[in-house]
């Protein structure tokens, strides 16, 4: 029987989202008081397209006297926004929930352009997540007395929330939607390669009439990160990124008052055992690590694989791998898109460097890929043990590390080997193993058989080097109350 060869004999036409009817500006300025004003600083930089290297617009950088003006206005607006009837509150989120649907394919395109994501994830994924989020926490605004009974839950005050670059709106929603939902107001700082869709999100809720300065989004790198966190009139800080800057916040946030929740890295493994639907369990492995370029905190970057079964797996894994399309980030075809910035470019290929270096065998699928822009194909590591460095250490990037077990225990004791606790995944056709695996890894999130799906109802966060704190759900509320 011939065998069917999909990148011989199949090619898919382009299908390239038109961004004829995106409308951005030169420059955006920051989001205070419900106004766009200009940055003290009087500084801009380029966000630029990760796929064709071209500059999108400017975007303001905020000083530490522009941090003082956004948590000074959230706080005149915490008075009466805390003390407004939460049925009132609701309404202006539920507002915002709607806005962003109907902007869908604006924000998904202007996702893709600024992120690198694919066109399929930022339309499909990213954009109704967050949307789900905001009619989500705005069904709880008015019903924090049944969700959390007798315990008088009151607002914190102002939030300072940091985030990162590989889900822009959503994390934006994430963090935004329970705080303002509870009552308090926020001070908002996107990631320096991706602040766009917060910027347009800004638009929105200008336009939706949520009271001026509940939110505010202050944009700029690291340094502007750092003056949210040490302003003395945050009450809590909300922070998504990397351990080490999670570990900096930390230490300048200890002594004081504040709050925090840290959603930090991850190295998640992904377990497949050997009475799993194969077929299904590659499709898993493909999207536990190829999603959003593996630019993905819970990402399945350490796959075991039972060893009665890794010969056919890695075979067929192979297989699949070299029919990823990875290119174009607005075309509806690509799969794997472009790498966000030039510095993580440089930081995967330096893994992958390390990992040749240590003796692992790389493969990669062969993929024709244009000159400008960052890229990086699919990436496997065979032969690699539990003391390798891309075994241990968070890539962030389309790199999976392969190992094999025999027995369960194993396979717990190697998964929990890992300084991280944010994700796993398993896939077995036996409900008795999954429930021991959950019980017995040491991860915030068990997926089973499946991978990467999120919900808003549903908490998320980590345990050791990933964290402490919970998005998502009622837990996800919590975070933004205090109890009296
Ligand atoms: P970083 O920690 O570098 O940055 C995260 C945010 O913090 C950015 O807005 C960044 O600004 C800002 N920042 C940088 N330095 C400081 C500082 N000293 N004080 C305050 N803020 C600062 O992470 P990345 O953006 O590189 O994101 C990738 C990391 O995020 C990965 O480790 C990933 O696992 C983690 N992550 C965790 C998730 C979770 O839910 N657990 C979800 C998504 C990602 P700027 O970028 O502008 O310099």
């Amino acid at each position: 029987m011939s065998k069917l060869n999909l990148n011989k004999t199949w090619n898919y036409a382009t299908a390239t989202e038109s961004t004829n009817h995106i409308l951005l500006k030169e420059k955006y300025d920051l989001f205070i008081n419900g106004e766009f004003v200009k940055s003290n600083s009087k500084k801009y930089f380029d966000t630029i397209n990760p796929a064709t290297d071209e500059v999108i617009a400017k975007i303001a950088e905020a000083n530490k006297k522009d941090i003082d003006l956004a948590v000074k206005s959230a706080r005149r607006a915490f008075r009466s926004w805390s003390k407004l009837k939460a049925k009132e509150r609701g309404k202006y989120i539920f507002r915002i929930a709607r806005m962003i649907q109907e902007r869908a394919k604006e924000f998904a395109i202007i996702e893709s352009m600024d992120g690198g994501k694919p066109i399929r994830e930022s339309r499909d994924v990213d954009i109704p997540l967050a949307a789900n989020h905001f009619f989500y926490y705005a069904g709880w605004s008015d019903k924090l007395d049944c969700a959390f009974p007798n315990q008088n839950p009151k607002p914190l005050g102002v939030a300072g929330q940091i985030i990162p670059w590989n889900f822009p709106l959503l994390m934006a929603a994430w963090k935004i939607a329970p705080a303002i939902a509870c009552g308090n107001t926020v001070v908002l700082k996107p990631a320096e390669t991706t602040s766009l869709t917060a910027l347009k999100l800004a638009e929105i809720i200008q336009e939706s009439g949520l009271p001026k300065g509940v939110v505010n989004i202050v944009t700029g790198a690291g340094n502007t990160g750092a003056e949210i966190v040490n302003h003395p009139d945050i009450d809590k800080i909300a922070f998504t990124g990397s351990t080490n800057v999670g570990k900096l916040i930390q230490k300048s946030i200890a002594g004081t008052k504040k709050k925090s929740t840290l959603e930090l890295g991850g190295k998640g493994a992904n377990i497949i055992f050997e009475d799993s639907a194969i077929d299904q369990a590659v499709e898993g492995i493909i999207n536990a690590i190829f999603f959003n370029q593996g630019h993905v905190c819970c990402a399945g970057s350490r796959l075991f694989v039972q060893e009665s079964i890794a010969d056919i797996v890695i075979k067929k894994l192979k297989e699949r791998i070299s029919s990823l399309i990875v290119g174009n980030p607005l075309d509806k075809n690509t799969d794997i898109g472009a790498i966000n910035s030039k510095e993580q470019l440089a930081t995967i290929n330096k893994y992958i460097k390390i990992g040749q270096e240590e003796g692992g065998e790389i493969y990669q699928p062969k993929c024709s890929i244009s000159k400008k822009g960052n890229w990086c194909p699919p990436t496997l590591f065979l032969n690699v043990s539990q003391s390798h460095t891309v075994v241990q250490e968070e890539i962030f990037g389309p790199v999976l590390a392969i190992q094999t077990f025999r027995t369960i225990d194993e396979v717990i004791e190697k998964a929990n080997n890992t300084p991280f606790g944010l994700s796993a995944g398993v896939w077995t056709e036996k409900g008795s193993k999954i429930f021991k695996l959950t019980q017995e890894l040491n991860a915030g999130v068990v997926w089973a058989n499946t991978y990467n799906k999120f919900d808003p109802t549903s908490p998320f966060g980590g345990f050791k080097e990933s964290g402490f704190g919970r998005e998502g759900g009622l837990h996800g509320l919590k975070a933004y109350l205090k109890f009296e």
